[in-house]
C-alpha cells in the first residue's frame, strides 16, 4: 500500500532542481510505482534528462479522461542556509522538509497515491496522470508534450496539484517574459554628439514604459501588469553606449494577444528595437459555474472550512501548456503552502498531504459517475457548434 508521506520524501531525495533539472531518475520511479498500481507509462524527454513522464489507465466507461498533472522539478536551494538537509526528506513538527516538499513533490505524490486508490475502484476514470520537466522554468516538459504527442487530447477535465493549502483555484495570469535591445551609435566619450547613446533613448523608453497601461483587468485574476526587472547595457564609461539590454516581464490575462503587448511595448521607444521572447505562457481561467469547477467547490469545502469562492493562484502552471491539447476545465488543488514555495527550509504539512489524498479520490470517483458521461456530450455540442 502507498502512503502519501513516505512518497513525499522519496521524491524529495530526488535533486531535481532545475536549472538543470535532470528530472529522469525521478520520473522512473514515478513511473514504476504507477506502473505497479496498473498503469501504461511512457516517458518523453524535452531534453537530455529532462523527462516527463506520462501515465494512463482507461475506465469502464468510454468517456473523456480525467487529467491529473505535477511537475516533478523544483526551484535551487538559494543562497540562504537551511536548518535541514533540503534532500533528507525528514520529518518534522508534523510536516515533510525538503525542496519541493510544498512546491511541488508532495502534490505529486497525493496524485500517484490517489490514483492508485482509484485504479482499484470499479468506478474510476478513465485516468491520464502527467508528471513534467522544466515546469519552474516555463513549463518546457508540458509545452514538448502537447507539441509532440496527443497524449491529453481526450482529456475532458485537469486537476493541478500546485500548493494552494487544498484551497481550490480556477486560474491564473500568463506570463510573457521579453528581452528588449535598444541600440546607439558608438562614440568616443569625449565628443558624444558623433555617437548615439542606447542609455538615453532607453531611458526615454522607459519613462513611457512606466507609464504605459496595458488594457484589461479580471475580476478575479486582477490587471496585466508589466515589470522591467533587468537592465544592462554601455561597455565603458569613456564610450557613447550602443546597447541597452532589458528584461521585462508582462503578467497577461487569457485573451490578451501577446501581439498586441509586444507593439505597445516597443511603441513606447523611438525608433526600432529588438524584441525576443524568452518565456510565453497563456493564462487560464475556468468559469465558477463549470461542474467540474462546483465539484471541487463541495469537495474542498470541508478541507478549507468554508464554501471555496473562485480565486486564482498568483504563479502561473503547467496548465497553460496542457490546456492547449484539450481546452479542458481546470481547477488548481494542492496540499502545498503557497507561502512555502522557493523559500529556504520548505515544507509540507502531513495533514494537507492526506487530506488532499482523499480529496482527489472523491473527486476522481465523482468524475466519473456524475460528470464525465455528460462531459463527452457537452464536448461533442461545443465541436457541432
Ligand atoms: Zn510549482
Amino acid at each position: 500500500m502507498l502512503d502519501v508521506v513516505e512518497l513525499t520524501r522519496a521524491l524529495v531525495r530526488f535533486n531535481t532542481v532545475n536549472p538543470p533539472g535532470n528530472e529522469q531518475a525521478c520520473a522512473a520511479f514515478v513511473a514504476a510505482t504507477l506502473e505497479a498500481a496498473g498503469f501504461d507509462t511512457a516517458a518523453y524527454d524535452s531534453g537530455a534528462g529532462r523527462t516527463t513522464v506520462v501515465a494512463r489507465l482507461d475506465g469502464a466507461l468510454v468517456t473523456p479522461a480525467l487529467c491529473f498533472t505535477g511537475h516533478l522539478d523544483t526551484v535551487p536551494i538559494g543562497a540562504e542556509a537551511w536548518r535541514r538537509d533540503p534532500f533528507a526528506g525528514e520529518i518534522d513538527a508534523g510536516a515533510v522538509h525538503g525542496r519541493g516538499a510544498s512546491d511541488m513533490k508532495g502534490g505529486v505524490a497525493a496524485l500517484v497515491v490517489a490514483a492508485a486508490h482509484l485504479a482499484r475502484s470499479p468506478q474510476r476514470p478513465s485516468l491520464v496522470l502527467a508528471f513534467t520537466a522544466g515546469e519552474e522554468t516555463g513549463c518546457e516538459g508540458a509545452f514538448h508534450l502537447v507539441r509532440t504527442t496527443d497524449a491529453l487530447n481526450d482529456v475532458g477535465a485537469i486537476l493541478v496539484a500546485e500548493p494552494t493549502a487544498n484551497y481550490p483555484m480556477v486560474g491564473h495570469r500568463g506570463a510573457l517574459w521579453l528581452e528588449l535591445r535598444v541600440r546607439g551609435k558608438s562614440a568616443h566619450g569625449s565628443t558624444p554628439r558623433e555617437g548615439v547613446s542606447a542609455i538615453y533613448r532607453a531611458a526615454n523608453g522607459l519613462a513611457r514604459l512606466e507609464r504605459l497601461e496595458l488594457s484589461g483587468s479580471d475580476p478575479l485574476l486582477g490587471a496585466s501588469s508589466l515589470n522591467v526587472g533587468t537592465i544592462s547595457g554601455g561597455s565603458s564609461v569613456n564610450v557613447v553606449p550602443d546597447l541597452v539590454t532589458l528584461g521585462i516581464d508582462v503578467r497577461t490575462l487569457p485573451e490578451q494577444a501577446s501581439d498586441d503587448v509586444r507593439r505597445r511595448l516597443a511603441g513606447a521607444f523611438e525608433g526600432d528595437v529588438e524584441m525576443e521572447t524568452m518565456l510565453e505562457v497563456p493564462g487560464v481561467l475556468t468559469p465558477t459555474d463549470d461542474p467540474w469547477v462546483q465539484l471541487a467547490f463541495e469537495v474542498a469545502a470541508p478541507l478549507v472550512g468554508e464554501t471555496p469562492h473562485a480565486r486564482a493562484t498568483a504563479f502561473f502552471t503547467d496548465a497553460s501548456a496542457l490546456r492547449q491539447a484539450n481546452g479542458a476545465p481546470t481547477v488548481i488543488l494542492g496540499p502545498g503552502s503557497p507561502e512555502m514555495a522557493h523559500r529556504p527550509d520548505e515544507s509540507c504539512s502531513i495533514a494537507r498531504l492526506e487530506a488532499a489524498v482523499e480529496a482527489y479520490v472523491e473527486l476522481g470517483r465523482r468524475w466519473a459517475e456524475e460528470i464525465a458521461p455528460h462531459a463527452r456530450l457537452g464536448l461533442r455540442r461545443s465541436a457541432a457548434c
